[in-house]
């Protein structure tokens, strides 16, 4: 079970990715994934696609997204995975979740104007494969293409995070919500890339304590947002909160993401994978 190669997390053009999901099941059967999950932003509208791709492929499929959340000030992301996909309270928590992101993506484009960069919100748009789902992954492909940056890391770093001129605080979907859409449609709530917010001790302590209590079971501990050294602090994480745990790549772009589908080291096998609980919630390839 440890040694499945699992990926249970990435990108289409459904939400901030470059690929579309029948691109994405062929590339993670390629690189040898055996149990896959499309988790796009806060839709799961390419759900269908995925797993009739895997299907055509003999991948084994689990169905996933990514929630947006706002916690502790900071946006966390909360995975879910294998859920029922057609589950109206999960979908129309979906939509309430993307529904402030064309209002955030003017004020993005206003603000990247007051610095000079005009046009941003069309040049954003003309990336998005969906435009309920307009990110800042679509403004930074934009701001590289019109040669503002050299690349989207650098977009990031000096116009699209915190006190740069492109970033707008959000407000998303509650901790307890996102948990409590992704159970009550069968499926498990999973904390991902933890080691990727910047909260204090006390604030991570604050996340995984009330994550629990709502109802969330899983932890991302091998992704492409961890070093080596956050997979041991995230396994020991696991093992002290009594978590399953999950691996996914985050893969977004073949000309982005330095991780690609199925590319990652396997779990530490003292952890207890995601994927022994969602065994029939699995769509066999
Ligand atoms: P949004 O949901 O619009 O706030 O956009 C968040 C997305 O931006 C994430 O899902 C990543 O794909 C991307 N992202 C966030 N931070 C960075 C970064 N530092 N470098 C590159 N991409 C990033
Ligand atoms: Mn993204
Ligand atoms: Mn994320
Ligand atoms: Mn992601």
């Amino acid at each position: 079970m440890h040694l499945l190669n699992a990926d249970l997390h990435c990108h289409s053009v459904v939400s901030d990715g470059t690929l579309q999901p029948e691109e994405l099941a062929e590339r993670a059967h390629r690189n040898g994934v055996q149990l896959w999950a499309l988790t796009d932003h806060d839709e799961v509208d390419g759900q269908a696609r995925a797993a009739a791709a895997a299907r055509a492929l003999g991948l084994d499929y689990l169905s996933g997204c990514e929630i947006s959340v706002s916690f502790a000030g900071t946006t966390v992301h909360i995975v879910g995975l294998g859920f029922d996909a057609d589950d109206a309270h999960l979908r129309n928590g979906l939509a309430a979740t993307r529904g402030g992101r064309g209002e955030r993506a003017r004020e993005m484009s206003e603000g990247l104007a007051k610095v000079g960069l005009r046009g941003a919100f069309d040049g954003a748009l003309k990336y998005a494969g969906n435009p309920e789902l307009i990110a800042r992954t679509h403004f930074a492909r934009w701001l590289v293409e019109v040669g503002a940056c050299a690349d989207t890391n650098e977009v990031f770093r000096r116009y699209l995070t915190e006190g740069k001129p492109g970033y707008v605080p959000h407000r998303w979907a509650s901790l307890g919500d996102a948990v409590r859409w992704i159970t009550a449609a069968g499926g498990i709530a999973v904390i991902a890339h933890p080691g990727r917010y910047k909260f204090t001790p006390t604030e991570e302590y604050a996340l995984f304590s009330e994550f629990i209590a709502h109802g969330g079971r899983g932890v991302e501990v091998v992704t492409g947002s961890h070093t080596t050294a956050e997979y041991q602090t995230y396994t020991n994480m696991a093992l002290e909160f009594g978590l399953l745990a999950s691996r996914g790549s985050d893969f977004h772009s073949p000309d982005e993401s330095h991780t690609d589908l199925g590319a990652l080291p396997d779990l530490p096998g003292k952890l207890t994978p995601v994927w022994t609980a969602l065994q029939e919630r699995i769509a066999r390839g």
